[in-house]
């Protein structure tokens, strides 16, 4: 069995799944595999409703209004250091009660969570995972107002989202399928007149967004943009550059295109592909799609 290494004291006065809050305990340890924190730490989670974030908000920060997440570090990190670097200082910290290092206590908004799962496409689960992972960044001693913490921050939020995905054993059946219609979606805005041949692609990122494209071509054929190109540099451009898998619909089965594939290798060499047409769907990794692919390591020397 997984060792606990975070005891999340649980506040729970607005439910949420079971298994989603399974989930959030997988993500809650892996923040200190991540941040390589080597004692056990405790934290407390209150899963309230808009009021009563927005009436914390107010008590204690002067704003007033609802949030997703709020974090109150009991940890007073010297500038620039995190839990990581700061062992000494967590062992101050240990509790009795807890038998561990208390970092401090989160607030979470369920209703906050759902609507903001519901505005960026997707899971509830998956928003519920990053929002806890925000907050215990934000108790290990990471912040994001300056442009510089602001990267640090995110670039932990990442490794740990990353490993979040990498480590479950069973994919979501449900993130599949809602990949899967935002692909088919995609695909009926698809600008294919020469070709009559639409397709959709979707594209998931490993902080949980969904980016998708369509085809699109023009009369000078050549200036034709596939479907799985116009998600990745969307998506790229948005500022976002690792994915985790990409569902591709059509009328047919149609897997990535040569160009598309070398695209998809230069973010993402470890990408999940899913190819849907009728109601059949299909999976293979970018691996099998583009085996031993010239890509950004291949220049290292
Ligand atoms: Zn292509």
């Amino acid at each position: 069995m997984r060792k606990r290494k975070v005891l999340i004291e649980w506040d729970v006065r607005n439910e949420i799944d079971n298994a989603i809050m399974e989930r959030m305990q997988t993500a809650a340890d892996l923040c200190l595999n991540c941040e390589n924190v080597k004692i056990p730490c405790a934290v407390t989670v209150c899963l309230c409703d808009d009021a009563m974030i927005a009436d914390i908000n107010r008590q204690y920060r002067g704003i007033d209004r609802s949030t997703d997440v709020l974090s109150f570090p009991s940890v007073n990190y010297p500038e620039g250091k995190t839990a990581g670097d700061s062992e000494a200082l967590l062992r101050q910290e240990y509790d009795d009660e807890y038998d561990a290092a208390f970092l401090g206590d989160l607030f979470i908004s369920v209703p906050h969570l759902i609507a903001q799962a519901q505005e960026y496409g997707h899971t509830v689960k998956r928003e519920a995972v990053y929002l806890l992972v925000h907050g215990i960044c934000h108790l290990m001693g990471y912040d994001h107002i300056e442009e510089a913490d602001k990267e640090r921050m995110r670039a932990m939020e990442e490794k740990i989202l990353a490993a979040a995905s990498v480590s479950r054993e069973e994919h979501d059946a449900a993130d599949d399928q809602l990949l899967l219609s935002k692909a088919r979606e995609a695909m009926t805005r698809s600008y294919s007149p020469y070709s009559s041949y639409p397709v959709g692609a979707a594209l998931h990122s490993t902080d949980g967004r969904i980016f998708t494209g369509c085809n699109v071509e023009n009369a000078s054929f050549g200036l034709t943009n596939c479907a799985e190109r116009t998600a990745v540099f969307k998506a790229v451009s948005e500022g976002v550059r690792s994915f985790d898998m990409l569902a591709i619909a059509a009328k047919t089965k149609a897997w990535p295109c040569g160009a598309c594939r070398q695209v998809l290798n230069e973010f993402a060499p470890d990408l999940r592909i899913l190819v849907t047409w009728d109601d059949h769907v299909e999976e293979k990794t970018l691996k099998e799609l583009l085996p031993e692919g010239f890509g950004p390591h291949s220049m290292e020397h």
